[in-house]
Order: C-alpha cells, then sequence, then structure tokens
C-alpha cells in the first residue's frame, strides 16, 4: 500500500436492511470505528437520512449506490446526485456490476452520472470489473481499460474520484481474485489513469479492491501494493465483521 493516499473502507449494503437493524448497524460502526482509515456506508436510498442522523458526529461517511445523471426532471424512481448530496452524503457508487447487469447500464451512462456526481459535490467510486468469461479468454485488462476510458469524464481527479476494481465473478461469490492478479489489474488501472489524466492524479487516485472481502482475507488483500481500500457487500452488514477488515488495514 502507498502510505499517502488513505485507505477508504466503504460498505455496500446494496438492497438490504430494514430501518431498526440498519440503524443498529451504523450504530455499532460508528462506536466501533477507529483511526486509520476512512470509513463510508452505502444504504439503500430511503435509508440514507436516517443513517445520516444515526453517525451524526461520528466519521463515518455516508454514500448512495447510484443516481440519475440528470439534476431534476421526469424520471419516476431515480434520485439525483444533487438530492444524494441534500441528504448528507458525500460519495456514490457508480457502474456497479449489479447495476450494470439489472439495469443495462453501459460506460457512457455511467461517466454521465459520474459527471453529475462531481457537479453536485459528491465523490464518484466507479467500479470496473471483468466477467469470468472475459477473464478466462485473457481479456480482463481490454475490459478493463475499456470501461475506465468509457466510464471516466474528463475532470476527474484523486479527490472526486475513487475507482473500484470489482472482478464480476468474485461478487458476493465467496471467490477473490489471487493476489497476483488484483496486483496486476490494480497496476494496469493506475497505468491507465496516469496515461489519461497524468502521474498527480495516478498517484493520489484510490483504487480499492471489491469481492468477497471478509476479515479472513483483508489483510492479505489489503497489503497488495497499490489496493487502497476495500468494497464490501456481504461482510458490510455485519459491524463485527466490517470493522475487523477496517482494523486491517495497513
Ligand atoms: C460488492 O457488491 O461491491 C461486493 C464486493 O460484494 P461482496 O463483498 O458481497 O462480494
Amino acid at each position: 500500500m502507498t502510505t499517502n493516499r488513505t485507505p477508504l473502507i466503504a460498505g455496500n449494503w446494496k438492497m438490504n436492511g430494514a430501518s431498526a437493524e440498519s440503524l443498529a448497524l451504523a450504530r455499532a460502526i460508528a462506536g466501533g470505528a477507529t483511526g486509520g482509515c476512512e470509513l463510508l456506508v452505502c444504504p439503500p436510498a430511503v435509508l440514507i437520512p436516517p443513517v445520516v442522523a444515526a453517525l451524526g458526529g461520528s466519521n463515518v461517511a455516508v454514500g448512495g449506490q447510484d443516481c440519475h445523471f440528470a439534476e431534476s426532471g421526469a424520471h419516476t424512481g431515480d434520485i439525483a446526485a444533487v438530492m444524494l448530496a441534500d441528504a448528507g452524503c458525500s460519495h456514490v457508487i457508480l457502474g456497479h456490476s449489479e447495476r450494470r447487469a439489472d439495469h443495462g447500464e453501459g460506460d457512457e451512462l455511467v461517466r454521465a452520472k459520474t459527471e453529475a456526481a462531481h457537479a453536485a459535490g459528491l465523490v464518484a467510486i466507479v467500479c470496473v470489473g471483468e466477467t469470468l468469461a472475459e477473464r478466462d479468454s485473457g481479456d480482463t485488462l481490454a475490459r478493463i481499460s475499456a470501461q475506465i476510458e468509457g466510464s471516466l469524464p474528463a475532470a476527474v481527479s484523486a479527490a472526486n474520484t475513487v475507482i473500484a476494481y470489482e472482478p464480476v465473478w468474485a461478487i458476493g461469490t465467496g471467490r477473490t481474485a489471487s493476489p497476483g492478479d488484483v496486483a496486476e489489474v490494480h497496476t494496469h488501472i493506475r497505468g491507465d489513469i496516469e496515461q489519461r489524466f497524468g502521474a498527480g492524479v495516478a498517484a493520489g487516485i484510490r483504487i480499492l479492491y471489491g469481492g468477497s472481502m471478509k476479515p479472513s482475507n483483508a489483510a492479505e488483500l489489503l497489503a497488495i501494493d497499490g489496493v487502497d481500500g476495500g468494497l464490501i457487500g456481504g461482510a458490510s452488514l455485519k459491524a463485527e465483521d466490517f470493522l475487523a477488515i477496517a482494523r486491517s488495514c495497513p
């Protein structure tokens, strides 16, 4: 891990949790949080206001799981980036593989959403990752480069964007990429960022790993050079697991 990038441990709660258990989870995370890394939780949209209130005064930030690219208008069921910011969010996850798969989101749309997030003052956590078929056919790095190129707008900076490398086949499956594979992809992503945005952005931008990270494998994954934290799904729903992962940050 490069020490000038503060690790970010982000929990993606996905479509889980009713209000009572989610508020208890948020409070338990805030109560157990220690320094050394940034902590972020991304609850379902309807739980954002109470979670923001429950975490007030703590050092745990709150993010959305998606946003629309428009500021307002006739988009039934959608949420604008400015609304997330207004509700107290500092971050938003964009281009998660479940959004790409369930809602047909492509790189162009993710790029427009990322621009909207930046305009609203949010940090965009832009997810990229290959499918198992792409990995098996040797297309991983080309696929990642295409997603990085297509999903990131010109105004990316180390402050307004975080990249999450999430091999699709490792999400929610219990399988994790090998340390060598993670290191290879993270180095590749940073190289792509340097080519397009310059050495300063590449040196400062955080690249998270996501895909079945849990207390038992977090220390090994987080110690990989170029891994600047984790995007965690399943294990973020248990405060003790999420906090154990946070404590694993080197
Ligand atoms: C995710 O959904 O971003 C994720 C990494 O999920 P899990 O940790 O459950 O694999």
